[in-house]
């Protein structure tokens, strides 16, 4: 069959941002492909990515129709979108009247485009008068939100992809970039092969296919990172390593931290990371002697007690090694979901406001309100993802409305969060599936249109703002979830909701933006459209997008310097291993799955690389326990049970075993989900939850 014209859009998964063409035949069959004009990928796509078409084709599995039940007690059954819309109202205006605005929240998801998340916040934080609204990137990238503002004043990715081809020393650090974000590894992995002498230093108790292609791999002990980024920073120090020109002239804090470094040795730093010290100083030797560095991070450092410490303490080896706003340098997180960071811009978390303004300034709260024409914006952060589920259980938050996340499987301490839902007077889930097992606890669901069924915008990891059309309808009476939410606050009666399109949206959020940090009010819908992607700020008409930030060196702090800040915390607060519970669970993703497997799961070529959950476990672990290759193995904890196949190898560090986070409920039952067993710390400021430390055992079954 003959193609029709191809759709340029961005794949639906990571950060990365990947560009793709859809083809559509006569016969509507949809096909993809990697943009070979896209910067980001250059025509290249991931497993994930190139099975695209079979997620938006298979339809078996689709929310068609809003369902609501009357009570827990009745079945639920099909309504219209209106009679939808006006239980929503009316259950949501009921709830408020008897229990305040902060009785309410919504949970929703870095998969949202940025348009939906601006509405929700405009809905939430102007309209219904909380700020309960919170996103599963707070399970993702708030420690690093919290790092940049900390040292560099803003929530600023510094650099963009193309400084990975002018880096010649990499430090990767709680990454598997090969599995979790990997066309922008395989750019990596050519770059070296092109240039034998780029050196990359791998941080990670496993030996993963990113570790592979290391120099040097710290095989770290879970929790140590900032002892160890602290000692590589002691060595900088002592071998002369520090940029002093540009640390006097552009930083504060460079004597308190050389004051803390110095009193760790490195025989001590050793012990507690377990690793050689020899190691951590050939570490800082590949530091000290580079020409352009860049340090890559994701869950690894972000999903812990001390995140926030832990980015900060990484961030400060760019710092006082002068390694920002030049080519091929700087701190560069990377970014789990497609557009976490498209959400961040419109503030889509509890304590955030719009266009990067601060919640917790007066001023900037006025200013957001007036624009939006609303009434003020409350001071008081709302509750975050694991907080708002806390509150469900205790009864302080009545209602819930979960937009296309998955929390039964995907939050910490799942049982929890099963209870906190049968408790809640309300839950509305807007969803594009029947996979997603927090359906089943929904009182009113909501069929919401996917990928290539609506258009909108996505930000992805290195600030690259891309447009996503339209191509194909959305099966029954699907909506797109932007129309969902207008018309839902429409029938709040609320004014300022009375959008055509989503373009309309999109210029809104722009307008807001003017005279900001992330300025994009040179970048109206029509430009985006005509000219393709830009990198933000975009502050007018004909400005190009700005690839690399600070290149000026001057920082968004109140002092304009960035700032090298010395961790509260140099050790793990996480729960403390015990005889009963001696090892230590870390969660994480596998290369073919992506979250809760409610879209890659009904693929099968995705489902063949590792078609089920299998526990990694260190083979003397498993032999003090008498455990053999592919045994069933109950891992267990005071929070739940999982029961597994294991996976023996020496890849693994002793003392650590390995879950993937992906299954949730397999035939009715909960024995592959990983967070029956994760554990309920945050860390205290970043508010992300600990799943990279649980303290488990595991035997035979
Ligand atoms: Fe999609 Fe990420 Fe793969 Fe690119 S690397 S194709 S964005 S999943």
């Amino acid at each position: 069959m003959s193609k029709l014209k191809a759709h340029k859009t961005i794949c639906s998964y990571c950060g990365v941002g990947c560009g793709i063409l859809v083809n559509q035949d006569s016969n509507k069959k949809i096909s993809v492909e990697g943009d070979p004009d896209y910067p980001v990928n250059k025509g290249m796509l991931c497993s994930k990515g190139m099975n695209l078409n079979y997620v938006a084709q298979e339809t078996s599995d689709r929310i068609l129709y809003p369902e609501m039940r009357w009570s827990k007690n009745h079945p639920m059954q099909r309504v219209s979108w209106d009679d939808a819309f006006t239980r929503a109202a009316s259950v949501f205006k009921s709830i408020i009247d008897k229990h305040g605005s902060d009785s309410v929240g919504f949970y929703v998801s870095g998969q949202c485009l940025t348009e939906e998340y601006y509405l929700v916040n405009k809905l939430t934080k102007g309209f219904l008068g909380t700020n309960n609204i919170d996103t599963n990137s707070r399970l993702c990238m708030s420690s690093a939100v919290v790092g940049y503002k900390k040292s560099l004043g803003d929530d600023m990715v510094p650099i963009s992809y193309e400084d990975i081809e002018l880096a010649d020393t990499f430090f990767i650090a709680g990454a598997n970039p090969a599995w979790c974000h990997p066309i922008l590894f395989r750019r990596l992995e050519k770059h070296k092969q092109e240039n034998p002498n780029v050196k990359i230093v791998v941080v990670d108790p496993r030996k993963t296919q990113t570790s592979s292609i290391a120099d040097l791999h710290l095989q770290i002990n879970p929790g140590t990172d900032v002892v160890l980024y602290n000692a590589i920073a002691r060595r900088l120090f002592e071998k002369n390593r520090i940029d002093k020109q540009f640390v006097q002239k552009n930083t504060i804090g460079i004597e308190e931290l050389k004051e803390l470094v110095y009193k760790t040795s490195y025989r001590d730093a050793a012990k507690i990371c377990g690793v050689d010290a020899s190691d951590i100083k050939k570490a800082a030797n590949y530091i000290g002697r580079a020409n352009a560095f860049i340090n890559m991070w994701t869950m690894g450092l972000n999903q812990s007690v001390i995140g926030v410490d832990k980015n900060v303490s990484l961030i400060n080896l760019s710092l006082i090694t002068g390694h920002i706003g030049k080519p091929g340098s700087g701190p560069f997180s990377l970014t789990g979901q497609p557009n976490a960071m498209g959400g961040r811009e419109v503030g889509g978390m509890a304590n955030l406001l719009a266009a990067h303004k601060n919640l917790l300034n007066e001023q900037d709260r006025n200013e957001v309100a007036n624009f939006w024409g609303s009434k003020p914006i409350s001071p008081k952060p709302g509750l975050t993802a694991t907080e708002m589920f806390d509150a469900l259980d205790n009864g302080k938050l009545k209602a819930i409305w979960i937009i296309c996340t998955n929390p039964v499987v995907s939050l910490p301490d799942a049982k929890k969060v099963e209870r906190a839902l049968e408790k809640a007077n309300f839950v509305v889930v807007q969803d594009i599936s029947h996979n997603s097992e927090t359906t089943k606890y929904a009182d009113l669901l909501l069929p919401a249109a996917g990928w290539i069924e609506k258009e909108g915008t996505m930000t992805n990891s290195e600030r690259r703002i891309s447009y996503l059309p339209k191509v194909i309808d959305a099966p029954g009476e699907a909506l797109p979830d932007a129309e969902i939410l207008w018309k839902f606050a429409q029938k709040m009666n609320f004014q300022g909701f009375e959008y055509e399109n989503t373009s309309e949206v999109y210029d809104e959020h722009c307008a807001l933006t003017k005279g900001t940090n992330m300025d994009i009010s040179g970048l109206s819908h029509k430009r985006l459209i005509e000219e393709g992607s830009f990198q933000w700020p975009v502050p007018h008409e004909t400005h190009p997008g700005t690839p690399r930030l600070f290149e000026d060196k001057i920082f968004q702090t109140s002092d304009q310097k960035a700032h090298i800040n010395t961790p509260v915390n140099i050790l793990n607060k996480s729960e403390k291993t015990s005889k009963e519970l001696p090892l230590i669970l870390t969660t994480g993703r596998i290369r073919d799955q992506w979250h809760t497997r409610t879209k890659t799961g009904k693929v099968n070529r995705l489902t063949t690389h590792i078609p089920s959950p299998l526990l990694e476990m260190n083979v003397i672990d498993a032999m003090e326990r008498n455990i053999k290759e592919g045994d069933i193995v109950e891992i267990k904890n005071k929070r739940g049970t999982v029961k597994v196949k294991v996976k023996l190898n020496f890849d693994i560090k002793e003392g650590v075993v390995f879950l993937p986070m992906h299954w949730g409920k397999i035939r009715g039952n909960d024995f592959g989900r990983a967070n029956n067993l994760t554990n309920n710390l945050i860390d205290p400021v970043s508010k992300e939850p600990d799943y990279k430390y649980s303290a488990v055992q595991v035997s035979k079954h």
